[in-house]
C-alpha cells in the first residue's frame, strides 16, 4: 500500500474532485457516511490481500473478522449500526476473491502526476500484471481493478480514462491497460475496458485545459451549473441549480423511510388516476394533452410475427449464408416445471442464476404471511 506525501505549493487534485469540477465549478464534496463506508471496505480489502501475500496463501478466511473489525474501527465518519452489514460484505469479499498472488503488483496504489500547475492523483485499488512476461521486466500490459461498494448502473468512463492515462504517462513500458470494475456487493463484474497507449491523448489534453480553467476561475466567475455532480455536493439542499433528484436524496434511514412511505402513497395515487383515465378514454378517441398522446394508442410501428416453423426459418437463413442457429432460442416458458429444470441442471445443460440486483420494491414475504395469518385468526 502506498501513501501520498506531497510537499508542494501546487494544488493536489484527486480524480473524484476533477470529475465533479468539470461538471460544476462550485461543487464541494459532501462528507457523506457512505463515503466512509466505502473507505473502510477498501482499507479492509487491501489489508486482507496484503495479509494473504505475507502468508503466501490465496485465502486466509480465519483472519477476515479481525481484519474487517480493525478496518472498521480505524475509519472515521461511519454509522455504527452498519457494522454487521460491513462485516458481512468483507466476509463475502474474502469468500469470493482469491489473492491472485501470481499476478499481484500493487494494492491501494496512489499514482501522482505533476502537470505543471497542479499535481493530479488517483488511488487504484489493485494492479495486476496481465502480460505473462518476465517478472523482472516492466509490464507491457496490466489489469487495474476498481472495487465498488455501490450498487446499480453507474458510469465509470471518466475514472477509467483518468487512471489509465496516468498509468501510461508514468510508466512508458505500458502498451495496454485493462480497467475492470468489480461490484463487490452484488458480485457483478462489468465487461473490462481495454485501452491502448495513445487512445486517450486527445481527451487528456482537452480535459486538462478545461480542468485548469475551472480551477483558476475567479470566485465571481464560478456559477453552479447542475449536473451529475449534484448528488454528492454539499450545496445540493440550497443550490438553485441542484438537480431535483439530488435535493431529494435522503441522508439518514429515518429520512429514507419517510421518503419511501411518501413514494408508496404517490404510487397508489398514480395508479388510481391512471385507472380513472383509462375508464374515461374507453369511450373516446385518443387526444393530445400537455405534449402527450393519451388514450388507446395503436403502436407506431408494426412488429414482426414469424409464421414459419423454426426449422424452416433456420434452413431459409442458412441458405442465404446467415446464422440460422442464432434465431433458434430455447423457450424457457416450456421448461417451467422445477423438476425438469433440476434434471437439466444435473445433466449440465443449464444453470440456475440470479440476475443482477436492481432497485425496486416488493412485498416482504414474512410480513405478508404474518398479515395473512392475522386475518385468518380474525375470521375464526
Ligand atoms: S448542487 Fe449546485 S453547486 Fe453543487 S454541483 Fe449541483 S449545481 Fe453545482
Amino acid at each position: 500500500m502506498s501513501s501520498l506525501a506531497i510537499q508542494s505549493a501546487k494544488p493536489v487534485i484527486r480524480r473524484s474532485l476533477a470529475e465533479s469540477l468539470l461538471t460544476c465549478s462550485v461543487f464541494e464534496r459532501e462528507d457523506a457516511e457512505y463515503l466512509a463506508f466505502g473507505s473502510a471496505f477498501h482499507s479492509f480489502a487491501a489489508t486482507y490481500q496484503l495479509h494473504c501475500k505475507a502468508l503466501g496463501e490465496e485465502t486466509s478466511l480465519v483472519d477476515v473478522a479481525r481484519l474487517a473489525n480493525e478496518a472498521w474501527h480505524r475509519t472515521p465518519g461511519l454509522l455504527h449500526n452498519r457494522w454487521r452489514e460491513f462485516m458481512q460484505l468483507c466476509d463475502d469479499f474474502a469468500q469470493s476473491h482469491r489473492a491472485g498472488l501470481d499476478t499481484l503488483m500493487h494494492l491501494e496504489h496512489t499514482e501522482t502526476l505533476d502537470v505543471g500547475w497542479a499535481i493530479l492523483t488517483c488511488t487504484i485499488d489493485r494492479i495486476d500484471r496481465a502480460d505473462l512476461g518476465d517478472p523482472d521486466d516492466e509490464p507491457r500490459r496490466e489489469l487495474d481493478t476498481d472495487w465498488k461498494t455501490e450498487q446499480g448502473e453507474m458510469d465509470h468512463a471518466f475514472q477509467a480514462s483518468w487512471y489509465v492515462q496516468m498509468r501510461f504517462l508514468k510508466h512508458p513500458s505500458l502498451d495496454e491497460v485493462i480497467f475492470q470494475v468489480d461490484s463487490v456487493r452484488d458480485r457483478y463484474r462489468a465487461d473490462p475496458l481495454t485501452i491502448r497507449r495513445g487512445e486517450l491523448d486527445l481527451w487528456w489534453k482537452g480535459m486538462l485545459v478545461a480542468l485548469r480553467e475551472r480551477w483558476e476561475a475567479p470566485a465571481a466567475a464560478r456559477v453552479p451549473t447542475g449536473g451529475p455532480a449534484c448528488e454528492g455536493c454539499a450545496h445540493r439542499f440550497n443550490c438553485p441549480k441542484a438537480l431535483a433528484v439530488a435535493r431529494e436524496v435522503p441522508e439518514t434511514e429515518e429520512q429514507a423511510d419517510e421518503l419511501f412511505e411518501e413514494a408508496l402513497r404517490l404510487e397508489q395515487a398514480f395508479a388510481a388516476r391512471k385507472s380513472a383515465l383509462e375508464i374515461f378514454y374507453r369511450q373516446r378517441n385518443d387526444r393530445v394533452v400537455a405534449g402527450h398522446e393519451v388514450g388507446f394508442l395503436r403502436p407506431r410501428l408494426p412488429h414482426l410475427r414469424v409464421t414459419a416453423k423454426p426449422l424452416e426459418l433456420r434452413a431459409w437463413l442458412n441458405k442465404r449464408h446467415m446464422a440460422g442457429d442464432s434465431v433458434l432460442k430455447v423457450d424457457t416458458e416450456q421448461l417451467r416445471q422445477s423438476a425438469i429444470q433440476q434434471k437439466l441442471v444435473e445433466a449440465g445443460l443449464a444453470t440456475q442464476e440470479f440476475s443482477r440486483p436492481s432497485f425496486k420494491w416488493r412485498h416482504h414475504v414474512p410480513a405478508r404471511k404474518a398479515r395473512d395469518q392475522a386475518r385468518e385468526k380474525e375470521q375464526e
